[in-house]
């Protein structure tokens, strides 16, 4: 079995080497929270990247690109809004010597900077629904300890969908393809996730609702790593976006929002891996499969053109593949594309060269097979499917191990000092209640399973105030 042993007992120690070693980032960067991109963790986030940006064509988003500066005069229109952000925003407020007669805001995300001009794009009822998004760096003055992918202060790959509609039902409609569009996209990540609606004290500021898509991480603690919001007018209202009804009037729009992140990596990183290192999903890793020739005295030139044949083949079939031709032991090379999570490796000796066969080793359960050479292009990518399903399949009982249903919350604060994950409560409905909880569980509400709000409560009772429940309410400690 594969050992994962340091990955769940010492977590943080785990992912810190992971992503250093593995090349993801460099942390030495001197702005705390800011990291430096690795090209080999650029290029797995590309990957990730690539899927979202085929689901948004599929959906019919267009790509925009707004700037990073926003004047302090937009980004104060929304009240709640401003009022969530303001403690966490870089200002500029120099330019050379000189004081701005308007501060401007670093991005923190960019309502604010885009909702000015959907209000002189969108005219009539023609435009709508409008549909668009981008992949851009936010920045905010996180305080809480900061962590690379997981909570930094300038977020390098910060994923926002926005989207207007004629009318509530029209909004609703994008919050599900939005959970359409985020399921797809676990699903080439292999990642179990769960969605829950946000309380109301929790909500993004300036939404009417918030649904927020969590994984457990190997601590136990969950990670935020989608929401989609509904705002529905209350953006358009401050920002005055009106469009003209067919009948002649006008109305302000309904708002969506869709967020994503690096974060995903970080999920990546964290749910898949073991005590070797990364285990990537072949559907994102930038190579496939490494080959390694482990040439004996004397069979050099044979296992090295052997290699070289194999690597055309895959090529030309369009896998991503590299020959590994370093001046290191083959002990050397092994250990380090396990680190970096490479799905299948391929190891040919002098005996593979003459009896033309091939040793294909998966990363993800470290099991060896011989295949011969005309079935090899095939067996790899049966590998492929089997690899997916076999992480999706560990990430779900890993997930679903980690939900418990308790009636109390003495049950659930022993879970709590247990095996943390996600605990599931009945709830009333009421806030004090709900933010009691939060105290005496030192967690946070995620909020209430969705869509099926209501889920099956009947008979049970809110173990704080002792009224009828209304809700499952889930708690977990949080990154
Ligand atoms: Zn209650």
């Amino acid at each position: 079995m594969v050992e994962r042993k340091k990955w769940s007992e010492n977590f943080s120690e785990w992912f810190n080497e992971v992503i250093e070693e593995a090349g993801i980032l460099d942390k030495r960067y001197p702005v705390k929270g800011m990291n430096v991109w690795l090209p080999y963790g650029l290029k797995i986030m590309k990957n990730i990247e690539k899927f979202i940006h085929e689901e948004m064509e599929r959906t019919g988003h267009q790509e925009v690109l707004f700037p990073a500066l926003i004047p302090e005069t937009e980004f104060q229109k929304e009240a709640e809004h401003i009022a969530g952000f303001e403690g966490e925003v870089f200002w500029v407020t120099h330019a050379g010597h000189e004081p701005l007669d308007v501060r401007l805001v670093l991005r923190p995300t960019s309502e604010t900077a885009m909702y000015s001009m959907f209000a002189l794009w969108i005219r009539s009822h023609a435009d709508l629904p409008f549909k668009v998004y981008q992949i851009v760096n936010v920045y905010r003055y996180e305080t809480k300890h900061t962590r690379p992918l997981i909570r930094v202060r300038e977020i390098s790959r910060f994923f926002e969908a926005h989207t207007a509609h004629v009318d509530f039902e029209d909004a609703e409609r994008q919050i599900r393809e939005d959970l359409d569009i985020f399921d797809n996209l676990m699903k080439k990540l292999a990642i179990a996730y769960v969605i829950s609606k946000r309380p109301e004290w929790d909500k993004f500021p300036g939404a009417y609702y918030s649904l927020g898509a969590e994984v457990v991480m190997p601590d136990g603690r969950t990670l935020q790593i989608g929401t989609m919001h509904n705002y529905k007018q209350n953006f358009a209202k401050a920002y005055n976006i009106l469009y003209e009804k067919e009948d002649g009037t006008h109305d302000y729009v309904h708002q969506t929002t869709f967020g994503m992140s690096e974060r995903l990596l970080a999920a990546v990183i964290a749910i898949h891996g073991d005590d070797r290192g990364m285990v990537l999903p072949p559907t994102i890793a930038p190579i496939q499969v490494v080959i390694v020739p482990i040439p004996k005295k004397g069979s050099e030139e044979e296992v090295y053109s052997y290699a070289k044949e194999i690597e055309e083949e895959l090529k030309l079939a369009g896998i991503r593949v590299h020959l590994d031709l370093r001046d290191k032991r083959p002990g050397w090379k092994f250990y380090d594309w396990e680190l970096k999570g490479v799905p299948v490796r391929i190891e040919v000796g002098p005996r593979d060269a003459t009896e033309k066969t091939v040793v294909l080793a998966r990363r993800d359960k470290l099991e060896k097979i011989t295949v011969s050479r005309e079935e090899l292009v095939d067996k790899i990518r049966e590998l492929f499917d089997d690899i997916m399903k076999y992480l999706y399949e560990r990430a779900k009982e890993w997930l679903e191990s980690h939900i418990k249903r308790v009636d109390t919350i003495e049950e659930a604060k022993e879970l709590f000092n247990d095996r943390r994950g996600i605990v599931e409560i009945p709830w009333c409905g009421e806030e004090e209640c709900g933010l009691r909880m939060e105290e005496e569980l030192e967690a946070k509400m995620l909020g209430i399973p969705y869509p099926d709000e209501s889920a099956k409560v009947e008979g049970k009772k809110c173990p704080v105030c002792g009224r009828e429940a209304k809700f499952i309410a889930r708690f977990a400690r949080t990154y």
